[in-house]
């Protein structure tokens, strides 16, 4: 449902949750966030209100981090539960995945892994991504590369925004069917559902097309098509207020 991902020199996790707040007129039934940092991939999810989500939080902090993304969840595929909130992560931890709409064909993509040996952990049709994306980077991909052939095998609607433990300046998201925003910053650059989630720190945006993928460190933002061909873009100014 809500979607923030942000990359720089703020405190990541702050940043992300009260993105997340902004977009909480759109409604939800639970929520969570990612952040890679030295050391690994830390996660924090719980099915209700972000006030939840933030309890978790200042009881198990998570780690600094100038990388994180969060989401706000609207279910379609399995109850509103802790284990279904997203981010979703791979078999090793290594990646981790945020989700707004439906993986139409979840139930093969599903069966595939399930044969290759991977368990499922949730109800979610988004988890397949996680685990897709994964197997692609065990097999030495990196993370946009496997964004980019994952997504030649998803139907349906999809914003996906995933992280790797490995590389954890780096945010990569993707998009079709489904609204995916890039907030240009000034050495910080911020990726959401809708630019509400980071008007308050840039006015400066640019919308992703149909099949497109966007790279995005602290200091640069490259986007191509799901076959890795550069793509253009076209940055405008939003104008409208909160
Ligand atoms: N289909 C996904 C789920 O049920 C994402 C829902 C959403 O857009 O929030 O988990």
């Amino acid at each position: 449902c809500g979607i923030v991902g942000y990359v720089g020199p703020q405190p990541a996790t702050k940043v992300v949750l009260h993105g997340l707040k902004r977009l909480e007129y759109r409604g939800y039934d639970s929520a969570g966030v990612a952040v890679p940092a030295e050391g690994g991939l830390a996660v924090a999810k719980k099915a209700g209100k972000l006030a939840n989500l933030e309890r978790e939080i200042e009881s198990s902090p998570l780690p600094d981090s100038g990388t994180a993304i969060g989401h706000t969840r609207w279910a379609t595929h399995g109850a509103p539960t802790d284990v279904n909130a997203h981010p979703h992560r791979s078999d090793s931890g290594r990646v981790a995945v945020i989700h707004n709409g439906i993986i139409e064909n979840f139930v093969a993509l599903r069966r595939e892994l399930q044969s290759s040996g991977i368990t499922m952990t949730s109800q979610t049709d988004t988890e397949v991504v996680a685990h897709l994306l994964g197997r692609e980077l065990e097999s030495g991909s990196e993370l946009a590369q496997a964004m980019r052939t994952v997504c030649q095998r998803l139907h349906g609607a999809f914003t996906l925004v995933a992280v790797d433990a490995e590389h954890p300046g780096t945010v990569v998201a993707a998009r079709r069917n489904s609204p995916l925003v890039v907030g240009l910053g000034d050495g910080e650059n911020f990726v959401a559902s809708d630019v509400a989630a980071f008007i308050e720190h840039t006015r400066d945006a640019v919308e992703l097309g149909q099949d497109q993928v966007v790279v995005m460190t602290a200091d640069s933002v490259e986007v191509t098509d799901f076959q890795a061909r550069p793509a253009e873009t076209t940055p405008y100014r939003v104008e409208w207020d909160l």
